[in-house]
């Protein structure tokens, strides 16, 4: 059942760690059984997924979009989403900057970084983020809040592989913090962990969990 899943994993990390349910391809039944269980944080892949769900579940859900984000699409999710954890260009950080805007919020983000050795398609490096942080554009932005930082290890069963690729997150992290947020309280989540790596996510310093197959099943 949904919500013994659920409380089995919530009672297995800690009380500062936020479980972000990731609902993808789930229906909505399945989310609001989640949320009758006290589930609050639901994370979606998809723009239009999302907003379907979140025009159809109660209002004080919040919803986290964990999947890339093409600019054309901000538009949509602007009025009400959470936090968005795949910012990987200055391009699509302008846009939900202006949709924000629009809507009169700001939005919180996170910076998604390219961690995992295998070759995946999105997520800044290092250099990008600093050259992200130091432009003119950036610091012009009003309406957009980054709190933090996501990444995505290797799908492999070396756990070795996937420690040091959190760890490695929780470095650029820590090198971000004291080069640009350093007073800024609101600069404090890491999103790593998975169902399969959430506990070695943890115990490398994660804050945000983004759990799905073991709380609704195989997609
Ligand atoms: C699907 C997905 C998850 C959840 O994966 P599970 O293995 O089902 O827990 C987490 N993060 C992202 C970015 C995803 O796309």
């Amino acid at each position: 059942m949904i919500s013994e899943k659920l409380a089995e994993i919530q009672n297995s990390i800690p009380a500062n760690v936020c479980l972000v349910a990731v609902s993808k391809t789930k229906p909505v039944a399945d989310l609001l059984e989640a949320y009758e269980a006290g589930q609050r944080h639901f994370g979606e892949n998809k723009v239009q997924e999302m907003s379907e769900k979140w025009e159809l579940l109660p209002k004080d859900i919040n919803w986290h979009l964990i999947g890339h984000l093409q600019t054309n699409k901000v538009k949509f999710i602007a009025p009400f989403v959470h936090l968005i954890h795949s910012v990987d260009s200055l391009k699509l950080l302008t846009e939900i900057n202006k949709q924000a805007a629009k809507c009169q919020r700001v939005i919180s983000v996170l910076l998604q970084f390219y961690i995992a050795k295998e070759e995946t398609k999105f997520g800044l490096d290092y250099e990008e983020a600093i050259a992200l942080l130091n432009s003119e554009e950036y610091k012009t932005f009003k309406n957009i809040q980054i709190v933090g930082v996501m990444g995505m290890a290797s799908f492999t069963d070396d756990e070795e592989t996937v420690r040091s690729e959190f760890s490695q997150l929780k470095e650029l992290f820590s090198k971000l913090k004291v080069s640009f947020f350093k007073n800024d309280d609101f600069f404090r989540e890491i999103s790593m962990g998975m169902s399969g790596d959430y506990r070695l996510a943890i115990e490398e310093e994660s804050t945000m969990v983004r759990v799905g197959s073991s709380i609704f099943g195989g997609r």
